[in-house]
């Protein structure tokens, strides 16, 4: 007797998804946990290819880097408004574009 799954195929692709995130897994770990989904319940239930895990991940959306200042957290604003390398903070903190985007 198959064992029938109670949770839907994008329940199990959110749940690695969670892992892929926390752990920091490779693609190919990715590809062999969905084989591994497949082979408990001893049939295909989710498709197992990068290709279809990423499709289902894919952001539509547009993503914005914000800054803030690394000495009072104090919003700095998003990164296409910056024009200049650096910028100064209310607090007095010097802020260099290019660290910020290495702290955030
Ligand atoms: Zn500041």
């Amino acid at each position: 007797m198959r064992a029938v799954p109670s949770v839907t195929r994008f329940e199990f692709f959110l749940m690695v998804y969670h892992l892929f995130l926390r752990h920091n897994m490779t693609y190919a770990l990715v590809e062999d946990v969905l084989k591994l989904i497949n082979c408990i319940f001893g049939c295909r239930i989710l498709e197992t290819s990068e290709y279809i895990f990423r499709k289902v991940f894919e952001s539509k959306c547009k993503t914005y880097t914000h800054f803030y200042c690394p000495s009072c957290d104090m919003y700095l604003g998003e990164k296409s408004q910056f024009t200049n390398t650096s910028a100064t903070c209310a607090c007095g903190t010097e802020c260099k574009v290019s660290k910020l985007v290495d702290n955030n």
